[in-house]
């Protein structure tokens, strides 16, 4: 099973993705943790990429596109995957066109005045990259490492202002794009991270 998670930032895109992933037992492709682990690392890639998303820009298409490459030739996107923040753009998902075939794309929709409240209260562990939010998770730290969280420098209130108007720009045309090819399913995103759950699943099950 191959999927897309669309949706602006702050949707709730990531916390679905692990869910759906683990219950279908497919690889969960974050391109934005991919990043953020490289610049961790300290990678050429990671060092590249840092400025693009300290201002809130996207990453070069030609980057991301061969990153993503490389990653679903893994051994565990045997099963299938979850594409989540990426495509981000037309040209990036024409890119994938060459790259895969997809099942099922699904749109998780949150209305643009909820989205800076939802990213305003995110945390993430400086060590292993999880992400919480703190109208659920009360500690400062990591509850799978034990390290600290931290505010992600492109969750200041300016940086998210330009990453939505960046995605209304440029990544909000890819719901025509995969309506017009009839794969699209779309999900209320702004309920309980429950409620979603369910709806999600349920756009999925036709397919299995
Ligand atoms: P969010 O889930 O809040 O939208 P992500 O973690 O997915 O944030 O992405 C963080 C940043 O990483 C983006 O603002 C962008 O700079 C970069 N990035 C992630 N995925 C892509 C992509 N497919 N194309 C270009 N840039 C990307
Ligand atoms: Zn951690």
């Amino acid at each position: 099973m191959k999927l897309i998670f669309l949706g602006p930032p702050g949707a709730g895109k990531g916390t679905q993705a692990e869910k759906i992933s683990e219950l279908y037992g497919i690889a969960h492709i974050s391109t934005g943790d991919m990043l953020r682990s490289q610049m961790r690392e300290g990678t050429p890639l990671g060092a590249e990429a840092k400025g693009y998303i300290d201002r809130g820009e996207l990453v070069p298409d030609e980057l991301i596109v061969a990153m993503v490459a490389e990653r679903i030739k893994e051994e565990d996107c045997a099963n299938g995957f979850l594409l989540d923040g990426f495509p981000r753009t037309v040209s990036q998902a024409e890119a994938l066109n060459g790259i895969s075939d997809i099942d099922m794309v699904i749109d998780i929709a949150v209305p643009a005045e909820r989205l800076m409240e939802r990213i305003g209260g995110r945390r993430m562990c400086s060590g292993c990259g999880a992400g919480y939010h703190t109208s659920s998770y009360h500690k400062d730290t990591c509850e799978k490492c034990g390290a600290s969280l931290y505010i992600r420098d492109d969750d200041r209130p300016e940086t998210v202002k330009h990453r939505i108007t960046v995605y209304e720009r440029q990544t909000k045309p890819l719901i025509d794009y995969y309506r017009e090819k009839g794969n699209l399913s779309r999900v209320n995103g702004d309920n309980t991270p429950d409620r979603v759950f369910d709806d999600v699943a349920a756009a999925i099950k036709g397919l299995v």
